[in-house]
């Protein structure tokens, strides 16, 4: 698939920091960055809402948007569904628009099989003992979750060679610095910039 705006994959274990990474991305570096909103049986956590976290419902609607097509991919991830909303994106990549995908590495390689013109970026924290500390420390997930998300953030890891970059998140505004320098640096490959270069030699 070709298209004009660039798809990011942002994918990394819970706790990574992939969120607040995408938001500081978003604040400091807004400019032509859209982040996909992605659709979730999840039930939503304190402080999350609806169409900014993400969009909740429920088991039933997912499914019927799965059947009809209305999603790029989409996974269980820690016993619940989410997928990415395919019209958003196709819509903001025709006007232009960079749009960050983050989305766990089943979804990753779903959306690699697609759209292979797509920038596959991982994001892992200083240390696995980091992690537990983090997703620990959340204090929003049950405990079986806890153990839950930490045996698929082992696994997720396993998975990190099929990205093309990746990214030690040591501290937010470095790691948004860095990945609005692979955006930048994607767009000016050769392959990606619609210049005639023998037009350009004659004048
Ligand atoms: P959380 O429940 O912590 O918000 O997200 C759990 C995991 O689901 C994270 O790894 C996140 O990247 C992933 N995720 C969020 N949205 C999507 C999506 O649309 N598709 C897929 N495959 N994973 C997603």
């Amino acid at each position: 698939m070709k298209s004009k705006g660039l798809l990011i994959v942002i994918s990394g274990p819970s706790g990574a920091g992939k969120g607040t990474i995408c938001r500081e991305l978003l604040r400091s570096y807004s400019k032509n960055i859209e982040l996909s909103i992605s659709v979730t049986t999840r039930k939503p956590r304190d402080g999350e809402t609806e169409g900014v976290n993400y969009f909740f419902r429920d088991k039933e609607e997912f499914v019927r948007m799965a059947e009809n097509g209305e999603f790029i991919e989409y996974a269980k991830v820690h016993g619940n569904y989410y997928g990415t909303p395919k019209k958003y994106v196709m819509d903001k990549l025709k006007e232009g628009k960079n749009v960050i995908l983050e989305i766990d590495v089943q979804g990753g390689m779903k959306v690699k099989y697609v759209f292979c013109e797509a920038v596959f970026i991982f994001v892992i924290p200083p240390t696995f003992e980091e992690l537990k500390k983090r997703i620990e420390g959340r204090g929003t997930e049950t405990e079986k979750d806890i153990c839950n998300r930490l045996k698929n953030a082992y696994n997720e890891i396993g998975h990190a060679n099929n990205y093309d970059y990746i990214i030690v998140n040591d501290n937010i505004k470095d790691a948004a610095e860095k990945i609005y320098c692979i955006l930048t640096a994607e767009k000016c490959r050769l392959s990606r910039c619609n210049i005639d270069l023998d037009k350009f030699r004659e004048g």
